[in-house]
């Protein structure tokens, strides 16, 4: 099963995406959060994503591609997987296609977790991530156990520099710009399904489960 989710910035895709990786064992690959491990460990690509992802922009499609191309290659990918966060402009996307053809297969489902923009920046100041894991908490909807603490590995819980308002704003506008129009992309294709992202978790997991399987 080769997923990808579409969705505004904060529109919930990590969550689901990590609920469906879980539930149907593929791979969860999440393009920033490959570039924020990059960052965290000083690499070369890191810093050069860095200067993009502070400014609310998109880091440029010549240091995305080939990334997540290699990434789809590995042997964990054989079953399927599902991106979260990429593609996120047309370019990507058609990167994407041609490496698929070239082993021979396409993506099946394309979910677009929709969630208009006054939902967000509420969403994206609660939300929390984790500096040792990864992990994302909300505040209010998805709160950690003790305050400012992972469940999962006990690390500190931070709000992400680019979740400040002025940045997600900036977000937002990209967004519309550049990512917005991969809906089109996929429902020409044929694979794109739906989902109304302002449902509780729960409730989101579920229609995506009616569309992909029990
Ligand atoms: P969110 O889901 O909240 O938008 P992500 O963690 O997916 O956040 O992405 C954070 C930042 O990483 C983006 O704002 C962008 O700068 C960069 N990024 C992630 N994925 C891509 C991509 N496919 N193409 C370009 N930039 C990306
Ligand atoms: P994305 O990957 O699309 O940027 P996240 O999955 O990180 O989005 O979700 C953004 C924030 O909103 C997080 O703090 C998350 O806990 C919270 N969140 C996700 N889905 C929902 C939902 N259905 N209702 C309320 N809050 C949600
Ligand atoms: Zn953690």
């Amino acid at each position: 099963m080769k997923i990808i989710m579409l969705g505004a910035p904060g529109a919930g895709k990590g969550t689901q995406a990590k609920k469906i990786a879980e539930k149907y064992s593929v791979p969860h690959i999440s393009t920033g959060d490959i570039f924020r491990s990059n960052i965290k460990n000083g690499t070369e690509l890191g810093m050069k994503a860095k200067a993009f992802m502070d400014q609310g922009l998109l880091v440029p499609d010549e240091l995305t591609c080939d990334l997540v191309v290699d990434r789809i290659g590995q042997d964990d990918c054989k079953n399927g997987y599902i991106l979260d966060g990429f593609p996120r402009t047309i370019p990507q996307a058609e990167a994407l296609n041609t490496a698929l053809k070239s082993m021979g297969t396409s993506i099946d489902y394309a979910i677009d977790v929709e969630v208009q923009d006054s939902h967000i920046v509420n969403r994206m100041s609660g939300r929390r991530a984790c500096t040792g894991c990864g992990a994302t908490y909300h505040v209010k909807y998805n709160a950690p156990k003790a305050e400012n603490i992972c469940d999962a590995c006990g690390e500190a819980l931070v709000l992400r520099d680019d979740d400040k308002p002025e940045t997600v704003q900036k977000r937002l506008t990209v967004y519309h710009d550049q990512t917005q129009p991969l809906i089109d992309y996929y429902k020409k294709a044929g694979v794109l399904r739906t989902v109304d992202g302002t449902l509780d978790m729960e409730d989101v997991f579920s229609a995506i489960i009616a569309i992909l399987g029990e």
